[in-house]
């Protein structure tokens, strides 16, 4: 009996390559199918669903990674199934992911050459929430140290942050103080940063760039000014760097920018190894300046490896794929193939500002000289047409440039933004350029005849 079931569920299963005709196949979606697919089966089935998706090389909404070499994808492949927490069974992965470290440790002018302190992560958002673990353990230990109230800590950012330093906040408990954009200044500054802290700030989170336009906050302006404060008896405070795209642009095309560890007061940088890392996602960097940077008590050391390699995640298991990615790409490139790369994608974002910015309907507020990236907004209310319309045109030919308005106190202010990336060459520039000259046209001849795609005000969400 068993057998013959069995037999039969193969000849129902068999036929299967004709599914798409036969009206009653359908692919199970919220519980399990009593039986499985052939392996073609299920595979065309789940590739159908996803041609609905957007097509990842239009994408200019995102900042990572969409392209890698066909070696690197084998190199992932291959690693898919060791896991990064296995460092005792995989313990040559655990030396790439420290090779890793030490390199960006040596792009970002720490002190310690060759052992320094830091670990991969799943992306930013996880570097970030360890960086500011560290700076909220120190914060406290400071303050006990002291006999000083520990509980009613803050941390100083901009409005432009991006959203896991809210969630940091939120999970941990610190004060968000979150210093608005004004007109002409769409990021933090020094005095600014200054100015919010007192002896609860853990510290001041400075972003390499902005995710709201790209440009970077003049981290050496803030420490300054925090070195004034601390100088004029005030708190004595820490500063985190956000570099989740920067941190792989500025030391290759902005060398004399002086925003890493150079400034005494940068205690620890983040990175996203899936941004202009030019891994696929999820890898992320963070790097102390010294061992004392992080918190003993927040570190799990390993023996096996000579006692370098701390460990302090928030996550346990996770692919070693994207470590060995990160390293394939630092041998393949080595400085020079990163600095080319980021080049091209600055010449690409400059190109595409300055055609932006002679074209009628548009003010340009960031152009690609910090991180290749672009923001504009429609210059004239009375256009006819928002920066939504434009939005939702574009994507009639697969371009996702995705239109949001900005945080307090620009709220008022829309705009769209172009994340120029790996592989978005001056040919496919020239292209979106062109359809975007064709939409304005007709947007600006129909004021009114579209609808509204998405109340102007309302803040949509966009990605990173
Ligand atoms: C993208 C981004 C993050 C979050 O990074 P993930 O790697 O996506 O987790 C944090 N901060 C900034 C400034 C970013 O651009």
């Amino acid at each position: 009996m068993a057998l013959h079931r069995q037999v039969e569920q193969q000849d129902e299963v068999e036929i299967n390559p004709l599914y798409v005709r036969e009206l009653h196949f359908s692919v199970p979606r919220h519980r399990l199918a009593e039986h499985g697919l052939l392996p073609d089966t299920a595979l065309q089935a789940v590739r159908d669903e996803l041609t609905l998706d957007g097509n990842a090389r239009l994408n200019l909404a995102t900042f990572v990674t969409t392209w890698m070499e066909p070696q690197a994808e084998q190199l992932m492949t291959e690693c898919l199934s060791k896991n990064m927490i296995d460092k005792d069974e995989y313990p040559q992965t655990a030396e790439l992911e420290s090779r890793c470290v030490n390199i960006l440790a040596d792009l970002w002018h720490a002190p310690e050459h060759g052992s320094a302190t830091g670990c991969s992560t799943t992306g930013s958002s996880e570097a970030c929430m360890l960086g500011g673990m560290a700076l909220l353990w120190r914060w406290r230990a400071r303050r006990r140290a002291a006999g000083a109230d520990a509980t009613r800590p803050n941390l100083v950012m901009g409005t432009n942050v991006q959203v896991c330093w809210e969630k940091f906040c939120r999970y941990w408990e610190v004060e968000p103080r979150l210093v608005p954009m004004e007109a002409g200044r769409l990021h933090l500054r020094g005095p600014q940063a200054a100015a919010q802290c007192d002896g609860n700030t853990i510290g001041v989170v400075a972003i390499l760039g902005s995710t709201m336009d790209g440009s970077y906050e003049p981290v050496g302006e803030i420490s300054a000014e925090l070195d004034r404060l601390a100088a004029s008896g005030g708190p004595d405070v820490p500063i985190h760097v956000d570099a989740a795209s920067g941190g792989f642009v500025a030391p290759f095309i902005q060398p004399d920018l002086i925003w890493d560890f150079r400034l005494p007061r940068v205690a620890s940088i983040n990175a996203s190894g899936h941004k202009y890392g030019l891994v696929y996602p999820g890898v992320g960097w963070v790097v102390w300046r010294t061992p004392d940077a992080l918190p003993e008590d927040l570190v799990f050391r390993v023996n096996y490896l000579g006692g370098e390699m701390p460990t302090f995640a928030l996550n346990f298991s996770r692919s070693g794929a994207n470590v060995a990615a990160q390293y394939y790409n630092f041998l393949r490139l080595g400085f020079h193939g990163y600095q080319r790369i980021q080049q091209a994608c600055q010449d690409v974002a400059m190109h595409l500002s300055g055609q932006i910015a002679r074209m009628e309907p548009f003010e340009l507020l960031s152009d690609g000289s910090d991180l290749p990236v672009l923001a504009f907004r429609i210059r004239d209310e009375s256009a006819g047409f928002t920066v939504f319309d434009l939005s939702e045109r574009l994507r009639t030919r697969g371009w996702l440039v995705p239109a949001y308005t900005f945080p307090a106190n620009l709220e008022h202010v829309s705009v769209l933004r172009v994340v120029v990336r790996n592989g978005f060459s001056k040919d496919l520039a020239d292209l979106l350029l062109s359809d975007v000259q064709r939409h304005v046209r007709v947007l600006a001849a129909h004021p009114r005849s579209h609808v509204p795609l998405a109340p102007a005000g309302k803040r949509q969400s966009f990605a990173h």
